[in-house]
């Protein structure tokens, strides 16, 4: 599948910030990391932070896959809604993993502290919101269980929404802090930089081609025969992921992206919050420290890996089709909006679980490899819970939180296809 296509906004502002050699020797190490995109990056940071010695390696250059296509906003709140995770998985466990989400916006404000450059990195309050009147009592009824979990959240009712907002709104959730926005490029990059500071090891254009694992440890052997030793491998390939599973454990969507150019101060757009609808598939606007607007949805599922919309090129009729209903719709939505011009429209695959949580631990069929899998649109901050949980894992301290996200637990039906 093509991961992703386009002119990516996050590669073409930042240069390439550092290069790294491919792999032309055998190593030994205590860990592996397997994919260096935002989750490796993230992974290796925490890993290298506690003194493990810890080599990562990508098959392309580092921050090329799905990271590169990323909105990168990082919210508290889930893609499943809390009432609808509560139903999913219990209150305790739903309210559990929102609170888990809204710790690691402060956890990456924390990794951008230690680093040399901001990464763009912003707090921006967000809007979850309805225009469809029929919504309005199980919006309250999110907030009111939001409320009862001290989120810091506001409920907009019609004339509230019309003060702040240029676009038709019943009723809305306004949440303050535990939400940012980051450059999900420059912040893999920085992480790995200072990853290396703390003894990390890296490698480019290093395919692993196999894996190897027993009661033991693992061996990796990479494409151009070399191995690496190690008592555990992190898998952190992303989506490519699933190529280690019989099972579906993920669907799979096609999201389209644009990014206007700096703009004035937009009205209707009530301190340039993060805003998402309640529309399914629906859409995301978020600002830049610049001033840009990114809006994202438009999604189309993918029913084969190897069909047209799996492998879809940039200037099909179809994609251009889906850029043009997102300009409709920022018209839509900010109706006052000055002139402008679209600096950048991309694509990507995104994931899906059925739960909306990531996959983080151990897999049954493949000893000493743990996966760190943030599927959804949480990935980034799954990624942050997953450097985390495995660390400690690893550190011989398993964390009760781990039950959330592992495999084949009750709120992610996994397909066995039997
Ligand atoms: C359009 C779009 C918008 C999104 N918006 C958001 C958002 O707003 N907030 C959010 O949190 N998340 C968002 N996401 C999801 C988020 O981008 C992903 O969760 C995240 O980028 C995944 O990072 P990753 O490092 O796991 O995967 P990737 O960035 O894909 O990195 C995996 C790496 O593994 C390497 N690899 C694969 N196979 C091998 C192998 N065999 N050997 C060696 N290396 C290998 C690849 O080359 C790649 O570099 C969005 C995704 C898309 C596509």
């Amino acid at each position: 599948m093509k991961l992703v296509s386009g002119n990516m906004i996050w590669t073409e502002i930042n240069n390439i910030p550092e290069k790294y050699l491919y792999l032309s020797e055998d190593l030994s190490c205590d860990v592996v990391i397997i994919g260096g995109g935002i989750t490796g990056a993230i992974t290796a940071y925490y890993f290298t932070s506690a003194g493990i010695n810890t080599v990562l390696v990508d098959k392309n250059i580092i921050g090329f896959g799905s990271t590169s296509a990323s909105t990168s906003i990082l919210q508290y709140e889930i893609d499943t809604n809390l009432i609808g995770l509560k139903t999913m998985i219990g209150e305790d466990n739903a309210a559990k993993s929102f609170k888990l989400c809204h710790k690691a916006v402060y956890d990456i404000q924390r990794m951008v502290e230690d680093l040399n450059d901001d990464c763009r990195f912003a707090f921006r309050d967000c809007l979850y919101y309805s225009e469809n009147r029929g919504e309005v009592d199980s919006l309250k009824d999110e907030y009111d269980l939001r409320e009862k979990y001290d989120f810091d959240v506001e409920f907009i009712d019609k004339e509230k929404g019309a003060e702040r907002f240029d676009f038709p709104l019943e009723a809305g959730i306004y949440s303050r802090k535990g939400s940012a926005e980051i450059d999900p490029y420059k912040f893999t990059h920085e992480l790995i930089k200072r990853s290396i500071a703390m003894g990390l090891k890296v490698y480019e254009n290093t395919e692993v081609a196999q894996i190897k694992s027993d009661s033991k440890g693992v061996i990796i052997k990479t494409k151009n025969d070399f191995s690496i030793k190690a008592s555990k491998a992190i898998i952190t390939t992303g989506f490519e992921a699933v190529n280690y599973f019989n099972e579906e454990i993920v669907k799979f969507y096609r999201t389209f992206t644009i990014a206007t150019s700096p703009l004035e101060k937009i009205k209707g757009w009530y301190n340039q919050c993060i805003i998402r609808d309640t529309n399914s598939p629906y859409y995301y606007v978020r600002p830049t420290l610049d001033n840009r607007l990114i809006i994202g949805g438009e999604d189309i599922q993918i029913m084969k890996r190897k069909s047209k919309i799996a492998n879809l090129s940039e200037d099909s009729p179809q994609a251009i089709e889906k850029y043009n209903n997102l300009i409709k719709r920022i018209k839509y939505l900010f109706p006052n909006i000055p002139k402008y011009n679209i600096d950048f429209r991309f694509n990507g695959i995104f994931g899906v679980t059925t739960d909306g949580l990531p996959y983080i631990g151990e897999y049954e069929r493949m000893e000493n490899c743990y996966f760190n899998l943030g599927y959804g649109a949480n990935g980034i901050l799954y990624a942050v819970l997953g450097g985390q949980l495995l660390r400690e894992l690893y550190l011989g301290k398993e964390s009760n939180d781990l039950k959330l996200f592992r495999f084949h637990r009750p709120g992610a039906k996994i397909n066995t296809g039997e």
